[in-house]
């Protein structure tokens, strides 16, 4: 019988083994839009052998008793596999490329309660564990609560049901509370005040108002640099899961989403050329408030005909079509791939420059023209775009704004100032598709829909394009 168990333990071993290798080779995946899709789906299969390996061999070690195979409470561990599959499901069919970011923060949200709750239910099973013990349940506890309560209110931000504000003595506060938790963790783990129970449950409170007042303040536009570090918060808190169990696959996954989160985290401060404390305590994109927030009267701008426009296509050497948030908002993904077939078949050379916060999500724009059959070669990083902005004739923004705008390079008092852009003035023309002159995501007026070199094409990303998909043709 031991034995049996024992050849047991070595086959679940070795599955926690493939599910950790497919953590990794996914994750490795996702970093290419081709491979992106094959990577998620690999690392969720070694998900689900992990998930069944540990529901069916593992064996729950109790001195002296012999204890069977595999968890007990089927019942309900089966309810709750399905009715999370079927709710996860259909959330992911259901929603809008532009209400990703939304899903991922509650999804993530999600993984940071789940460690919160193993914290208080290992608690609850041994309240005068060793100190080692505590310490990884306690601090589980805080990491996992700061990012389920973080990821709720960055959730609600991005929905618009909650409105960024800015609490007088705010930082002083969470100082505090800070500080309250440590020394209340202090008196949990010293075991200073044996049998308050209470104790642990003030330490869930405040990290729990922590993480709210944390992620308040923070402005809309930097909300997926939070949840990035709120990403990386969860993985951590689940890896101190998987200390707690001695399970390797839990610690290996909850290590790579701690790592890749505070890697993601970096370099979208850096493609905004800000640090993160800047970003936390900075008000970039919050309360639109003073003077550079406002939108301010500019002089005259000039508009373009869609004959025009097509013709100035149609006769360029080279078009760059920079998308934003605009184009996934109209969903014109295809009509703008139809727009490039059409202009390279008229010997235009047509590329895309690619910003990389522009839409609602890191890597929005590859996703959406990959969506579309868009070719991988055509879509040029910022740096690349920027060096082929001299030899380009026609900048043709589709739904962008603030990625483009010059404020961030010319107006030191502009909160986007130091904010790296797409600078489509190195081009002869720009052409510039919206619907109004209203601002961007930051909420700031764009001085290039002024300057000499811009002209507006206003309507529908979408109705636009095919307009001059019908325009070219004709020509
Ligand atoms: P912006 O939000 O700056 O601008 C989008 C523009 O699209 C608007 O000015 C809007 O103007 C126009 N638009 C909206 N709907 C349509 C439509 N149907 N057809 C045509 N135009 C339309 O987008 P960018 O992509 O330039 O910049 C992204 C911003 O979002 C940055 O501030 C970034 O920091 C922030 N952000 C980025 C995230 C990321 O990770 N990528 C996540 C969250 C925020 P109008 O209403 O006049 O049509």
């Amino acid at each position: 019988m031991e034995q049996t168990q024992e050849y047991l333990n070595a086959i679940l071993l070795f599955i926690y083994l493939i599910g950790s290798v497919t953590f990794i080779l996914g994750l490795k995946m996702l970093s290419h839009p081709e491979t992106a899709r094959k990577g998620n789906l690999i690392a969720a299969g070694g998900m689900i052998i992990a998930i069944f390996g540990t529901i069916f061999l593992y064996q729950h070690k109790s001195e002296g008793e012999s204890v069977p195979t595999g968890l007990h409470n089927y019942i309900w561990i089966f309810a709750g596999l399905i009715i999370g599959t079927v709710i996860g499901t259909m959330a992911a069919k259901k929603v809008q490329m532009t209400a990703m970011p939304e899903m991922v923060s509650m999804f993530n949200g999600m993984g940071g309660a789940c460690a919160m709750l193993i914290s208080l239910i290992e608690y609850k099973n041994d309240p005068t564990a060793t100190v080692g013990k505590l310490l990884i349940i306690v601090l589980g506890m805080i990491i996992g609560t700061v990012s389920f309560a973080g990821s709720v209110i960055a959730w609600g931000k991005l929905a618009g049901k909650i409105k960024d504000k800015t609490i007088p003595g705010g930082q002083i506060i969470n100082f505090l509370i800070f500080a309250g938790i440590i020394i209340l963790a202090i008196l949990v783990l010293g075991n200073f005040m044996p049998g308050t129970p209470a104790l642990f449950y003030a330490i869930l409170a405040l990290a729990a108002l922590y993480g709210v007042l944390f992620v308040m303040p923070i402005g809309g536009a930097d909300m997926p640099v939070v949840i990035s570090l709120l990403n990386s918060f969860t993985g951590v808190a689940a890896a101190f899961g998987g200390f707690l169990y001695n399970n390797p696959v839990m610690l290996t996954g909850g290590i790579l989403v701690g790592s890749a989160g505070t890697i993601l985290t970096m370099l979208m401060c850096k493609a905004m050329n800000r640090s993160l404390k800047n970003v936390l305590i900075g008000s970039f994109g919050g309360a639109k408030a003073g003077p550079a927030g406002e939108a301010k009267a500019q002089g005259a701008y000039k508009e373009i005909s869609l004959n025009d426009s097509a013709v100035l296509m149609a006769y360029a050497t080279r078009v760059m079509i920079i998308p934003g948030y605009g184009l996934a908002v109209a969903q014109a993904q295809h009509t703008c791939h139809e727009l490039e077939k059409v202009l390279e078949e008229k010997g235009v050379e047509v590329v895309y420059g690619i910003h990389p916060v522009a839409g609602r999500m890191p890597g929005h724009m590859n996703v959406l023209l990959a969506e579309a059959d868009v070719p991988y070669e055509k879509l040029l990083e910022m740096e690349e775009a920027n060096d082929q902005m001299g030899g380009t004739n026609v900048v043709l923004i589709l739904g962008a704004n603030d990625v483009v705008n010059p404020a961030a390079k010319d107006d030191p008092a502009s909160p986007i100032y130091g904010m790296p852009i797409l600078e489509v003035e190195k081009a002869e023309h720009v052409i510039v598709n919206k619907r109004s002159m209203k601002p961007g995501y930051a909420g700031i007026e764009n001085e290039l829909f002024f300057r000499p070199k811009t002209s507006m094409l206003f309507g529908d990303a979408k109705k636009v394009l095919q307009a001059l998909v019908t325009e070219l043709k004709q020509l």
